[in-house]
Protein backbone atom coordinates (compact mmCIF):
# COMPACT_ATOMS: atom_id res chain seq x y z
CA UNK A 1 0.00 0.00 0.00
CA UNK A 2 1.33 3.39 -0.50
CA UNK A 3 0.57 6.51 -0.51
CA UNK A 4 1.22 9.76 -2.44
CA UNK A 5 1.78 12.72 -0.22
CA UNK A 6 1.65 16.26 -1.39
CA UNK A 7 3.70 18.79 0.55
CA UNK A 8 1.84 21.99 0.12
CA UNK A 9 4.51 24.59 -0.91
CA UNK A 10 4.53 28.48 -0.14
CA UNK A 11 3.19 30.44 -3.11
CA UNK A 12 6.08 32.36 -4.64
CA UNK A 13 6.05 36.14 -3.82
CA UNK A 14 8.03 38.58 -5.97
CA UNK A 15 9.60 41.35 -4.27
CA UNK A 16 8.82 44.74 -6.24
CA UNK A 17 11.10 47.51 -4.41
CA UNK A 18 9.92 51.19 -4.45
CA UNK A 19 11.75 54.02 -6.08
CA UNK A 20 11.87 57.63 -4.87
CA UNK A 21 10.09 60.33 -7.02
CA UNK A 22 9.87 63.85 -6.22
CA UNK A 23 6.34 65.35 -7.13
CA UNK A 24 7.94 68.70 -8.11
CA UNK A 25 7.09 72.03 -7.00
CA UNK A 26 8.92 74.17 -4.64
CA UNK A 27 9.09 72.12 -1.83
CA UNK A 28 8.72 68.93 -3.52
CA UNK A 29 6.94 65.87 -1.63
CA UNK A 30 8.59 62.93 -2.29
CA UNK A 31 7.20 59.32 -3.66
CA UNK A 32 7.88 55.92 -3.04
CA UNK A 33 6.68 54.49 -5.91
CA UNK A 34 6.26 50.12 -6.89
CA UNK A 35 4.13 50.32 -9.53
CA UNK A 36 4.38 51.21 -12.50
CA UNK A 37 8.05 49.36 -12.97
CA UNK A 38 10.27 47.46 -15.18
CA UNK A 39 9.38 44.17 -13.70
CA UNK A 40 5.13 44.47 -13.72
CA UNK A 41 3.10 47.04 -14.99
CA UNK A 42 0.14 45.87 -13.37
CA UNK A 43 -1.70 43.86 -10.67
CA UNK A 44 -4.86 43.38 -11.33
CA UNK A 45 -6.26 46.96 -13.13
CA UNK A 46 -3.74 48.57 -10.21
CA UNK A 47 -1.11 50.43 -12.67
CA UNK A 48 0.10 53.15 -10.18
CA UNK A 49 0.96 52.93 -6.41
CA UNK A 50 2.70 55.73 -4.82
CA UNK A 51 2.87 55.59 -1.02
CA UNK A 52 4.07 58.74 0.87
CA UNK A 53 5.21 60.20 4.14
CA UNK A 54 4.79 59.96 7.18
CA UNK A 55 5.51 63.82 5.92
CA UNK A 56 6.34 67.01 8.82
CA UNK A 57 3.88 69.30 6.52
CA UNK A 58 5.74 72.68 7.85
CA UNK A 59 9.12 70.73 6.45
CA UNK A 60 8.11 69.16 2.88
CA UNK A 61 5.03 72.02 2.14
CA UNK A 62 2.56 68.90 1.94
CA UNK A 63 0.38 68.76 -1.19
CA UNK A 64 -0.16 70.68 -3.68
CA UNK A 65 -1.08 69.70 -6.94
CA UNK A 66 -2.31 72.19 -9.38
CA UNK A 67 -5.48 70.84 -11.57
CA UNK A 68 -3.77 68.58 -14.36
CA UNK A 69 -6.24 66.47 -16.37
CA UNK A 70 -6.23 62.36 -16.86
CA UNK A 71 -7.93 59.93 -19.11
CA UNK A 72 -8.93 56.27 -19.51
CA UNK A 73 -8.42 55.71 -15.51
CA UNK A 74 -9.46 55.80 -12.08
CA UNK A 75 -7.82 57.33 -9.22
CA UNK A 76 -7.91 55.92 -5.64
CA UNK A 77 -7.16 58.45 -2.66
CA UNK A 78 -6.37 56.69 0.95
CA UNK A 79 -5.14 58.57 3.66
CA UNK A 80 -3.69 57.00 7.13
CA UNK A 81 -3.10 61.46 8.34
CA UNK A 82 -3.96 64.45 7.36
CA UNK A 83 -6.34 65.73 5.16
CA UNK A 84 -6.55 66.32 1.40
CA UNK A 85 -8.97 68.92 -0.27
CA UNK A 86 -9.96 67.53 -3.66
CA UNK A 87 -11.71 69.72 -6.56
CA UNK A 88 -12.64 68.49 -9.83
CA UNK A 89 -14.18 69.11 -13.40
CA UNK A 90 -17.36 67.34 -12.30
CA UNK A 91 -17.69 70.26 -9.51
CA UNK A 92 -17.12 67.95 -6.95
CA UNK A 93 -15.79 69.92 -3.93
CA UNK A 94 -14.51 66.90 -1.27
CA UNK A 95 -11.85 66.25 1.29
CA UNK A 96 -9.90 63.16 1.32
CA UNK A 97 -9.43 61.71 5.33
CA UNK A 98 -8.01 58.67 6.60
CA UNK A 99 -10.25 55.92 6.63
CA UNK A 100 -12.63 57.39 3.95
CA UNK A 101 -12.32 56.23 0.07
CA UNK A 102 -12.28 58.91 -2.67
CA UNK A 103 -12.39 57.35 -6.10
CA UNK A 104 -12.76 59.40 -9.37
CA UNK A 105 -13.17 57.97 -12.49
CA UNK A 106 -11.52 60.06 -15.67
CA UNK A 107 -13.32 58.11 -18.35
CA UNK A 108 -12.55 59.97 -20.96
CA UNK A 109 -11.75 63.15 -19.48
CA UNK A 110 -10.94 64.91 -15.73
CA UNK A 111 -9.05 67.13 -14.43
CA UNK A 112 -8.63 68.01 -10.32
CA UNK A 113 -6.45 70.10 -8.17
CA UNK A 114 -5.54 68.44 -4.73
CA UNK A 115 -4.06 70.33 -1.67
CA UNK A 116 -3.13 69.13 1.68
CA UNK A 117 -5.21 71.29 4.53
CA UNK A 118 -3.88 74.12 6.81
CA UNK A 119 -4.80 71.94 9.35
CA UNK A 120 -2.48 69.10 8.06
CA UNK A 121 0.79 68.59 10.08
CA UNK A 122 1.67 65.00 9.12
CA UNK A 123 0.31 63.70 5.56
CA UNK A 124 0.82 59.98 5.07
CA UNK A 125 -1.02 57.82 2.41
CA UNK A 126 -1.33 56.45 -0.67
CA UNK A 127 -2.28 57.21 -4.32
CA UNK A 128 -3.37 54.63 -6.39
CA UNK A 129 -4.52 53.92 -10.35
CA UNK A 130 -7.01 51.53 -12.12
CA UNK A 131 -6.90 50.94 -15.91
CA UNK A 132 -10.39 51.37 -17.18
CA UNK A 133 -10.74 48.11 -19.14
CA UNK A 134 -11.17 48.88 -23.09
CA UNK A 135 -14.87 49.00 -22.78
CA UNK A 136 -15.43 51.60 -20.50
CA UNK A 137 -12.20 53.77 -20.65
CA UNK A 138 -14.42 56.18 -22.68
CA UNK A 139 -17.00 56.54 -20.27
CA UNK A 140 -17.89 59.71 -18.31
CA UNK A 141 -16.59 61.36 -15.01
CA UNK A 142 -17.62 59.99 -12.13
CA UNK A 143 -16.68 60.75 -8.06
CA UNK A 144 -17.44 58.23 -5.45
CA UNK A 145 -16.95 58.62 -1.72
CA UNK A 146 -17.11 55.68 0.84
CA UNK A 147 -16.50 55.11 4.76
CA UNK A 148 -16.00 51.13 5.07
CA UNK A 149 -16.56 49.86 8.50
CA UNK A 150 -13.53 48.35 10.26
CA UNK A 151 -13.99 43.83 10.50
CA UNK A 152 -12.04 42.40 12.55
CA UNK A 153 -9.24 39.47 11.33
CA UNK A 154 -7.48 37.29 13.68
CA UNK A 155 -5.58 39.80 15.37
CA UNK A 156 -6.37 42.77 13.92
CA UNK A 157 -8.66 44.69 11.64
CA UNK A 158 -9.17 45.54 7.55
CA UNK A 159 -11.09 48.15 6.25
CA UNK A 160 -12.35 47.39 2.76
CA UNK A 161 -12.11 49.89 0.43
CA UNK A 162 -12.83 48.17 -2.98
CA UNK A 163 -14.23 44.65 -3.36
CA UNK A 164 -14.61 41.95 -1.09
CA UNK A 165 -12.76 40.85 2.10
CA UNK A 166 -13.64 38.94 5.42
CA UNK A 167 -16.95 39.52 5.00
CA UNK A 168 -17.15 43.00 4.04
CA UNK A 169 -18.18 44.31 0.35
CA UNK A 170 -17.21 48.13 -0.52
CA UNK A 171 -20.38 49.15 -2.52
CA UNK A 172 -18.00 51.35 -4.39
CA UNK A 173 -18.85 49.75 -8.04
CA UNK A 174 -15.63 48.97 -10.40
CA UNK A 175 -15.37 48.43 -14.09
CA UNK A 176 -12.85 45.06 -13.71
CA UNK A 177 -13.00 42.59 -10.02
CA UNK A 178 -10.69 44.53 -7.82
CA UNK A 179 -9.49 44.04 -4.31
CA UNK A 180 -8.31 47.44 -2.43
CA UNK A 181 -7.97 47.32 1.55
CA UNK A 182 -6.35 48.46 4.70
CA UNK A 183 -5.00 46.05 6.90
CA UNK A 184 -3.95 46.04 10.64
CA UNK A 185 -2.07 43.40 12.68
CA UNK A 186 -1.20 43.52 16.14
CA UNK A 187 2.48 42.55 17.11
CA UNK A 188 2.76 38.87 16.67
CA UNK A 189 -0.61 38.16 14.74
CA UNK A 190 -0.88 36.07 11.63
CA UNK A 191 -4.49 36.16 9.93
CA UNK A 192 -5.41 34.45 6.69
CA UNK A 193 -7.87 35.33 4.28
CA UNK A 194 -9.80 33.93 2.04
CA UNK A 195 -9.18 35.12 -1.82
CA UNK A 196 -10.20 34.84 -4.87
CA UNK A 197 -8.28 32.42 -6.52
CA UNK A 198 -8.81 34.35 -9.84
CA UNK A 199 -7.23 37.45 -8.41
CA UNK A 200 -3.30 38.13 -8.04
CA UNK A 201 -2.73 40.07 -5.30
CA UNK A 202 -0.48 43.03 -3.92
CA UNK A 203 0.89 43.65 -0.56
CA UNK A 204 2.50 47.23 0.10
CA UNK A 205 3.96 47.64 4.00
CA UNK A 206 3.32 51.03 5.68
CA UNK A 207 4.91 49.93 8.58
CA UNK A 208 5.82 46.42 10.30
CA UNK A 209 7.61 43.50 9.71
CA UNK A 210 5.54 41.43 8.05
CA UNK A 211 5.41 38.12 6.16
CA UNK A 212 3.34 37.39 3.21
CA UNK A 213 2.45 33.84 2.25
CA UNK A 214 5.63 32.95 4.54
CA UNK A 215 8.06 35.23 2.02
CA UNK A 216 9.60 39.06 4.54
CA UNK A 217 8.89 41.88 3.47
CA UNK A 218 10.20 45.09 4.45
CA UNK A 219 8.03 48.74 5.01
CA UNK A 220 7.23 50.43 1.40
CA UNK A 221 7.90 47.01 -0.28
CA UNK A 222 4.89 45.47 -2.56
CA UNK A 223 4.75 41.97 -2.10
CA UNK A 224 3.06 40.63 -5.57
CA UNK A 225 1.30 36.86 -6.09
CA UNK A 226 -0.09 35.27 -9.15
CA UNK A 227 -3.40 33.88 -9.54
CA UNK A 228 -4.16 30.04 -7.65
CA UNK A 229 -4.19 30.51 -4.01
CA UNK A 230 -7.41 30.65 -2.06
CA UNK A 231 -6.13 31.78 0.61
CA UNK A 232 -3.65 34.56 2.02
CA UNK A 233 -1.54 34.29 5.15
CA UNK A 234 0.16 37.42 6.14
CA UNK A 235 1.86 37.65 9.21
CA UNK A 236 2.80 40.50 11.89
CA UNK A 237 6.33 39.30 12.96
CA UNK A 238 7.74 42.46 14.53
CA UNK A 239 7.22 44.03 17.80
CA UNK A 240 5.09 47.08 16.70
CA UNK A 241 1.72 46.98 15.02
CA UNK A 242 1.79 46.60 11.19
CA UNK A 243 -0.70 48.40 8.45
CA UNK A 244 -0.73 47.28 4.84
CA UNK A 245 -2.56 47.92 1.61
CA UNK A 246 -3.75 44.71 -0.07
CA UNK A 247 -4.65 45.13 -3.80
CA UNK A 248 -5.62 42.60 -5.82
CA UNK A 249 -7.90 41.80 -9.39
CA UNK A 250 -8.30 39.78 -12.24
CA UNK A 251 -5.40 40.45 -14.42
CA UNK A 252 -5.66 42.97 -16.73
CA UNK A 253 -4.87 41.52 -20.18
CA UNK A 254 -4.89 44.71 -22.08
CA UNK A 255 -1.59 46.56 -23.05
CA UNK A 256 -1.44 49.97 -21.93
CA UNK A 257 0.30 53.47 -22.57
CA UNK A 258 0.71 55.41 -19.77
CA UNK A 259 2.34 59.00 -19.79
CA UNK A 260 2.12 61.64 -17.58
CA UNK A 261 -1.33 61.34 -16.45
CA UNK A 262 -3.02 59.68 -18.92
CA UNK A 263 -3.51 56.17 -19.74
CA UNK A 264 -4.34 55.25 -23.10
CA UNK A 265 -3.74 51.96 -26.13
CA UNK A 266 -1.37 54.27 -28.59
CA UNK A 267 1.46 56.56 -28.76
CA UNK A 268 -1.47 58.87 -31.02
CA UNK A 269 -3.93 59.27 -28.20
CA UNK A 270 -1.74 61.00 -25.79
CA UNK A 271 -0.68 63.30 -28.16
CA UNK A 272 -4.22 64.16 -28.96
CA UNK A 273 -5.14 64.21 -24.79
CA UNK A 274 -1.63 66.27 -24.21
CA UNK A 275 -3.12 68.71 -26.99
CA UNK A 276 -6.76 69.03 -25.65
CA UNK A 277 -4.96 69.92 -22.17
CA UNK A 278 -2.82 71.98 -23.78
CA UNK A 279 -5.16 74.28 -25.61
CA UNK A 280 -7.59 73.97 -22.88
CA UNK A 281 -10.27 71.97 -24.78
CA UNK A 282 -13.86 71.04 -23.35
CA UNK A 283 -12.74 67.49 -23.03
CA UNK A 284 -11.03 68.32 -19.04
CA UNK A 285 -13.71 70.53 -18.47
CA UNK A 286 -12.46 72.65 -15.55
CA UNK A 287 -11.94 73.08 -11.90
CA UNK A 288 -13.29 76.06 -9.85
CA UNK A 289 -11.73 77.40 -6.88
CA UNK A 290 -7.94 76.62 -6.90
CA UNK A 291 -6.01 79.60 -6.55
CA UNK A 292 -3.46 79.26 -8.77
CA UNK A 293 -2.79 78.25 -12.74
CA UNK A 294 -3.30 74.54 -13.84
CA UNK A 295 -0.28 72.37 -14.42
CA UNK A 296 0.87 72.12 -18.33
CA UNK A 297 1.76 68.85 -19.70
CA UNK A 298 5.19 68.03 -19.84
CA UNK A 299 7.05 67.82 -23.78
CA UNK A 300 6.55 64.44 -25.15
CA UNK A 301 9.42 62.16 -25.57
CA UNK A 302 10.67 62.46 -29.57
CA UNK A 303 10.13 58.40 -29.34
CA UNK A 304 7.34 56.77 -29.92
CA UNK A 305 5.33 55.25 -26.75
CA UNK A 306 4.97 51.80 -26.89
CA UNK A 307 2.07 50.05 -25.06
CA UNK A 308 3.23 47.77 -22.38
CA UNK A 309 1.42 44.62 -20.55
CA UNK A 310 2.84 42.25 -17.70
CA UNK A 311 5.83 39.84 -18.64
CA UNK A 312 4.83 36.22 -19.10
CA UNK A 313 3.66 34.56 -15.96
CA UNK A 314 6.18 32.35 -14.83
CA UNK A 315 5.73 29.17 -15.08
CA UNK A 316 4.97 27.14 -12.16
CA UNK A 317 6.09 23.94 -11.12
MN1 LIG B 1 -4.48 63.39 -10.33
Amino acid sequence: MSTIETHPVDPQVELLSARDVPLGGPRAMTVRRTLPQRARTLIGAWCFVDHYGPDDVAATGGMDVAPHPHIGLQTVSWLFSGEIEHRDSLGVHAFVRPGEVNLMTSGYGICHSEVSTPGTTVLHGVQLWVALPEEHRHTSRDFRHHVPSPVALDGGEARVFLGTLAGDTSPVPTFTPLLGAELTLRPGASTTLSVDPAFEHGLLVDQGEVTMAGTPLKPAELGYLAPGPTTLTIANTGPTPARLILLGGTPFEERIVMWWNFIGRDHQEIVEAREAWQSAADRFGSVTGYPGDRLPAPVLPHTTLTPRGNPPAAQSG
